[in-house]
């Protein structure tokens, strides 16, 4: 039984504090509701507030990279870079946090533990892992779509007797690395922004890499002022922009990676090899920004990972180190892009190594540090930078049952099933943010994190002026939406049978191989939305 006492006893309890759920009780608020926050960590933040490794940064232009429903938090804030790094971003979430005061309805340090329908009153009871339970109407999940790290199953991993930690669970007071050997497992994003800062900092550094990535160089640097300003005068064009786009950014000034923006135009394949070489070397990696082909076409984007290759050849001195960094046997694009700084160059540092885990792969963590078939690699510290369970794992983790008491993981069991993402069929006035099904992680997430609780907003307030009790999406709408989204995904590079991608939870042993987000774009996808509920709320069940 949920507690009634009434500070207990809310229209709307949202499950975490990252963009999303501070943005959900601001909007929430304006409509009169009473809200009440979980959040597991200490402050919000969300994954700004988790991820603090070294390095850590956004790869989306910060002008875009940030809230749009304020236009006053627009102007007065200022970001320092093209690309900000975790601190400023952290910065601009306790900023905003403030300026709206929102801690007052926010409690830290509580985990969501179990959230039931309750069919005869027609709300949601949610237990606290400390025991506390809370009565909602509608429960918002605001969980994160890369919230739960994933560390792999290795044998003897509780052994190891020096530091470890997790890139998405650093601790707050930072690591210092002075004099230290490193090892680090992973070469993702989180991997490839750590290392090169990691590997200036300690005495010696092991990167044990499973597959090498694509990655672009970042072309990060500080805002001018007076740019700062022509982006704040447009912001109203740049929102419009970025909301009628298909991943949310517009390169307001600077392309992908804060690097010149290039629209893809041309066809790799019409191109000769002395050109494509030629590119390469007068423009290294960027060159292959230019190719529209390469995103449908598995032929086409194999002649471009050659001429990504070419370059890795071209930047690391050691011909096996170089050899062991070019990504082979994978397109370009299946997985989320990479951006870096200086990551190639670290590997020319005699202080680093690289571990071609292809060779030969961990057999075992020893109390010193990892064994492999090529051999043993002793540390102080052991970071693992090996991702998270994605999309599904926060929600996974949350005991989320339904009508009949259903369970959402058993709903789920052969891969996620939403309408819009936003809703599960059996599931009343529970609502997903940014979930599978939505674009999401495909997206520049503060646009899609905005369209999400706004449309969620608008759904209350249009039950509330109808008298509705509840709304639930049907399971025919779920089957079609579904459809759809599979549909669009195919002959990508997304869902290319070569790749193993968290989009497709490939990276999380037994989780069903299903592309998560969706790839129709979020100008398309919110029009949709919008579409649905001008139509009455079309393929949703309303009670009253
Ligand atoms: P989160 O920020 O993940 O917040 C979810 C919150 O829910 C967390 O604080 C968590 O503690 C809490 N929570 C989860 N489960 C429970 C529970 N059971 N009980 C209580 N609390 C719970 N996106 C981009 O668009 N551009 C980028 O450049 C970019 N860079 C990224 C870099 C890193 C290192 C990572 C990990 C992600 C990045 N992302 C990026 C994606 C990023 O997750 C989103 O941009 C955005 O911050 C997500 O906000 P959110 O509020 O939806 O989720
Ligand atoms: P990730 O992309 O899933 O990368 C995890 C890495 O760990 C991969 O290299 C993986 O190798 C390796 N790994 C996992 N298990 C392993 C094992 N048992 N043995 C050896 N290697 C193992 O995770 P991430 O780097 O944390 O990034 C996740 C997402 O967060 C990104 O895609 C992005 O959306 C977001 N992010 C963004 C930024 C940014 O630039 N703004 C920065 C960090 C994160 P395999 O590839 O072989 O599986």
């Amino acid at each position: 039984m949920a507690d009634t006492s009434p500070s207990n006893t809310v229209d709307v309890v949202v499950v975490g504090a990252g963009f999303a759920g501070m943005y959900a009780l601001h909007k929430f608020r304006e409509l009169g509701l009473s809200i009440r926050v979980l959040e597991a960590g200490n402050d919000v933040g969300g994954t700004w507030y988790w991820n603090r490794y070294p390095g850590a940064r956004c790869d989306v232009p910060s002008v875009e990279y940030s809230y749009s429903f304020d236009r006053e938090l627009e102007q007065d804030w200022n970001w320092t870079e093209i690309m900000a790094a975790q601190p400023e971003i952290l910065e601009y979430a306790n900023h905003v946090a403030d300026r709206f005061d929102l801690r007052k309805d926010i409690q830290f340090q509580t985990r969501v533990e179990s959230t039931v329908f309750d069919q005869t009153t027609n709300r949601w009871d949610i237990l606290t892992q400390a025991g506390e339970t809370f009565s909602a109407r509608f429960c918002v999940m605001a969980t994160g779509c890369l919230s739960v790290p994933n560390t792999p199953n290795i044998e003897g991993q509780d052994n190891f007797a020096g530091e470890i930690y997790h890139t998405g669970n650093w601790p707050e007071t930072g690591v210092d690395f002075s004099g230290k050997r490193v090892g680090i497992i992973g070469t993702g994003s989180s991997g490839i922004q750590s290392i090169p800062v990691i590997a200036e900092q300690a005495a010696h550094l092991t990167v044990f890499q499973r597959t090498p990535n694509y990655t672009m160089p970042a072309a990060n640097a500080p805002l001018q002022a007076d740019f700062l300003r022509q982006a704040k005068d447009n912001y109203p064009n740049i929102r419009a922009e970025q909301r009628a786009s298909q991943v949310g950014i517009v390169g307001y000034g600077f392309g992908f990676g804060g690097a010149e923006n290039v629209e893809p135009t041309e066809e790799i394949r019409s191109t000769t090899a002395e050109e494509r070489q030629r590119l390469v070397e007068e423009e290294g990696f960027l060159a292959i920004r230019r190719y529209a082909d390469i995103a449908l076409d598995e032929e086409a984007n194999e002649l471009a990972c050659d001429m990504y290759r070419a370059q890795v050849g071209r930047m690391i001195e050691d011909p096996v180190t170089a050899e062991a960094l070019m990504p082979r046997d994978y397109p370009m694009g299946c997985k989320r892009p990479v951006i870096d700084t200086h990551y190639y160059e670290t590997f020319n540092r005699d202080n680093v190594t690289l571990v071609d885990l292809r060779r030969g792969g961990i057999d075992s963590i020893t109390d010193t540090g990892v064994s492999t078939a090529q051999g043993d690699y002793t540390f102080d510290v052991l970071i693992y930078a090996t991702g998270f369970d994605a999309m599904t794992g926060a929600l996974g983790k949350i005991d989320i049952r339904g009508r009949d008491n259903q369970a959402l993981t058993e709903y789920w069991e052969a891969g996620p099933r939403t309408y819009l993402g936003l809703q599960v069929a059996g599931f009343p006035n529970l609502f997903t943010v940014t979930g599978p099904g939505s674009p999401s992680v495909l997206s520049n997430m503060l646009v899609s994190i905005e369209q999400h609780i706004d449309w969620i907003a608008r759904c209350v307030a249009d039950l509330d002026q109808r008298g509705m009790q509840t709304i639930e999406a049907t399971t025919a709408a779920e089957d079609e939406w579904i459809a759809h989204v599979n549909e669009v995904a195919q002959n990508t590079m997304f869902t290319a049978q070569s790749c193993n991608s968290w989009y497709l939870g490939a990276n999380i042993p037994g989780k069903p191989r299903i592309f998560m987000p969706y790839v129709g774009g979020v100008g398309v996808y919110r029009e949709k939305c919008d579409e649905v509920a001008s139509n009455g709320y079309q393929g949703f069940l309303l009670r009253a």
